[in-house]
């Protein structure tokens, strides 16, 4: 790999879109926000990308060499053609080429992927996979929804055409609320932002949570963040919601830790900052339910000392640049599958 090379990595959000240039010796060289303007439609916004990618590559491919450009986008996404297929985030980009319109427009190859899965592969590169030494993890994220990813040996696992990872929509319990995919019970009605918003406004209906309904009367659009500081506070309703959280990942994660024996399942998004407030029950369940966990835990309950690998489950080392980050090392991974 040449020394000087670097990458152009977009995060493209519904809210914003980030644009950064990015070299492996030194991190982001340069990173641009913008809002993502939906209210103007699609072909406005891949018009800001562009325009920001030419700037970035006018910048920095005299000193260096270009090894590609990578997007991480919401999805769902067909892979590798790069073609959005009615993504919630992106209201009215349904069927939209995202790949061959940014190809055309700049005239150079573009790798497009799913944003939680850019998210895991940074994880996996540069965060908590590089701290503990593994080339292989699932990410979940935990946001307004619940994304995932799955790097295998430090390569992203998208399934037959992109669609690989949502661990989102594990079922948890069968007879559980309606999710947003149509179906009943998902990890995502129990484990996302919203689903502890939902949670909140259904003990408040039922009389029964009187922090939570004083935190209500004081703030109408009270968030998920605004649960767990009343829950670090010690109100025992709110702490409820996040024990309810921890149980639905424990309940998800034992299928995954049971399908996939990977030695590390890390735990990002907005709502990761409440670990220390559903860790404890998600670790009840998952021991529970998960004897391939059992058999690999790091804890006091280890079964096995001589087991071949421990399965670490902790929460994600990058934050919020994880999917800027990832789309930078897409390039690179590509490249270096080539080899
Ligand atoms: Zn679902």
């Amino acid at each position: 790999m040449i020394s000087n090379a670097f990458t152009i990595g977009v995060d493209l959000g519904g809210t914003n879109l980030r644009i950064a240039a990015y070299a492996q010796e030194s991190g982001l060289l340069e990173t641009i926000q913008l809002s993502t303007r939906l209210a103007d439609g699609r072909d406005a916004v891949a018009a800001d990308m562009c325009q920001a990618i030419r700037r970035l590559l006018d910048r920095y491919s005299r000193e260096r060499s270009l090894t590609g450009i990578g997007i991480g986008s919401p999805g769902p996404l067909e892979l590798p053609a790069g073609r959005l297929r009615q993504p919630p985030n992106l209201p009215g980009w349904d069927g939209f080429e995202l790949r061959a319109t940014i190809e055309r427009a700049l005239d150079r190859p573009v790798l497009v992927e799913n944003d939680a899965n850019v998210a895991a592969l940074a994880e996996c590169i540069v965060g908590k996979g590089r701290t503990l030494g593994v080339d292989s993890l699932c990410m979940l994220t935990l946001g307004t929804g619940v994304g995932g990813g799955i790097i295998l040996h430090g390569k992203i696992w998208d399934g037959m055409s992109g669609m690989a990872g949502e661990v989102g929509h594990l079922n948890i319990w069968t007879d559980g609320v309606a999710c947003g995919c149509g179906g009943h019970g998902c990890l995502e009605a129990y484990a996302s932002a919203t689903a502890v918003r939902r949670m909140a406004e259904e003990m408040i209906a039922r009389e029964q949570a009187p922090g939570l309904a004083a935190l209500q009367a004081s703030n109408p659009r009270f968030t998920a963040r605004d649960v767990s500081e009343l829950a670090q506070t010690g109100d025992l309703h709110a702490r409820r919601i996040f024990a309810d959280v921890g149980r639905a990942l424990g309940i998800g994660l034992a299928s995954l830790v049971n399908l996939l024996n990977l030695p590390l399942y890390v735990v990002g998004g907005g709502l990761a900052n409440a670990w220390t407030l559903f860790s404890r029950s998600l670790f009840e369940e998952l021991r529970h339910r998960s004897y391939v966990y059992r058999l690999t835990d790091l804890g006091e309950d280890r079964v096995v000392d001589s087991s071949p690998g421990n399965t670490h489950v902790v929460p994600a080392q990058l934050g919020p640049d994880a999917g800027l980050l990832g789309a930078c090392l897409l390039p690179f991974t590509a490249a270096l599958s080539k080899v």
